[in-house]
């Protein structure tokens, strides 16, 4: 392959579990010329970002930032700062994610109380509640929208039960950000994460953050050094909200240009008309998807707007199918995980592409292959 080959890669109609397409302006941002990353200039373009995430959560939380690395360093940065050895952490499991945060609970030295739903189901909040009469953790974590399943968690009660025992309520909205509403302030989130390259449509590699005054009483009153170097808050937090930024790690400059051009993007649109948008196109794959076969995993008031996860037709050749929307028609769509693997599809639509072109691309192509 020639150099000029190997850097021109066609141009992928993204409807996986993410990354989701990127918006030209967004592509524009990346090639920005850089800046340093103490100049006033950039720090200006952190302030912007700061601001915008806290209207996209819809919180006034000061510790409001971009973790300088994916989805599930947001993750650890929520889980390592607030947990030390000998605590107890309750989390909520009902598909790969709940998984991976029960692991990281496990590295942190706590102790982890799981409370399973069967996967493709939303976590019961009695189980929760008969499960926090044995225990008292420090924190109660749930994943919003699970995108191993494809099924949306409500957040209230268990928010509620969560501070009625005494505990943080941590939430992952890695795929549920900028697609479906997230009120942190109103449903009392003390600490959140989420993901660039889902529905917010920037690429991949920012983990956008927040933490509640609670959150950060709780990591003021630690006992421990957090085991983290560079997820550790108490020296992050100076380098995004002190009066005078210090050097804590080179940001992604590029990568935080794109960020605020994306976040940009979401202002313009709306909040509102942006969840609206999204489970439009899910209501139109939904019926495109049912002409051909599909049923659906999740109960309709469980389902997520932008990622769908379906059943396979009996006899439909889940890879031969995906390898060719992949090869003759540049559609990326998602596999099964897990037990789930071979038996589902997950199709992402997820911020630029949730497009009624997307959906009839895909229903268009499909059609055509399984004749
Ligand atoms: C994608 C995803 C993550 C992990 O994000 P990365 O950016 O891949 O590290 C975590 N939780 C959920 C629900 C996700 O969908």
């Amino acid at each position: 392959m020639s150099y000029q080959e190997a850097l021109n890669t066609s141009a992928r109609i993204l409807m996986g579990p993410g990354p989701s397409n990127v918006h030209p302006r967004v592509l524009k941002a990346m090639a920005t010329p850089l800046v340093g990353h103490l100049d006033p200039q950039f720090l200006e373009v952190m302030d912007d970002i700061k601001l915008m995430l806290q209207r996209a959560l819809q919180t006034q939380n000061h510790l409001t930032f971009a973790v300088s690395a994916p989805g599930s360093a947001g993750m650890e940065t929520c889980l390592v700062n607030l947990l030390e050895p000998g605590d107890e952490a309750l989390i909520c499991v009902n598909g790969v994610f709940g998984n991976r945060m029960s692991d990281i609970v496990e590295r942190c030295g706590a102790r982890l109380i799981r409370v399973d739903a069967p996967w493709g189901e939303s976590i019961d909040p009695a189980h929760v509640e008969q499960a926090l009469q044995n225990c008292s953790p420090k924190l109660v974590a749930v994943v919003h929208a699970e995108t191993s399943t494809g099924v949306l968690q409500p957040l209230e009660t268990l928010s509620e039960l969560a501070h009625e025992a005494g505990a943080l309520f941590v939430v992952d909205a890695v795929t549920s950000f900028c697609g479906t509403e997230i009120k942190m302030d109103e449903w009392q989130i003390d600490a959140l994460y989420s993901g660039t390259q889902k529905c917010l449509s920037a690429p991949p590699g920012l983990s956008p953050v927040s933490f509640s005054d609670r959150a950060i009483k709780v990591l003021d009153e630690r006992k421990t050094k957090v085991q983290s170097w560079f997820l550790d808050l108490t020296m992050v937090k100076n380098y995004w909200q002190g009066a005078k930024r210090a050097y804590h790690h080179t940001a992604p400059v590029s990568a935080m240009f794109a960020l605020r051009e994306a976040l940009q993007l979401v202002m313009e649109e709306g909040l509102q008309n942006r969840f609206i948008r999204h489970r439009q196109n899910h209501e139109l794959l939904r019926e495109g998807l049912k002409e051909l076969g599909f049923e659906f995993l999740v109960k309709p008031e469980y389902r997520l707007p932008m990622l769908n996860a379906v059943v396979l037709p009996q006899g439909l050749d889940d890879a031969g199918v995906r390898k060719r929307l992949l090869e003759e028609y540049d559609i990326e769509i998602g596999g099964g995980l897990g037990d789930l693997a071979g038996k589902i599809w997950r199709i992402g639509l997820m911020g630029e592409s949730s497009s009624k072109n997307h959906v009839n691309m895909l229903l268009a192509a499909l059609k055509t292959i399984m004749g």
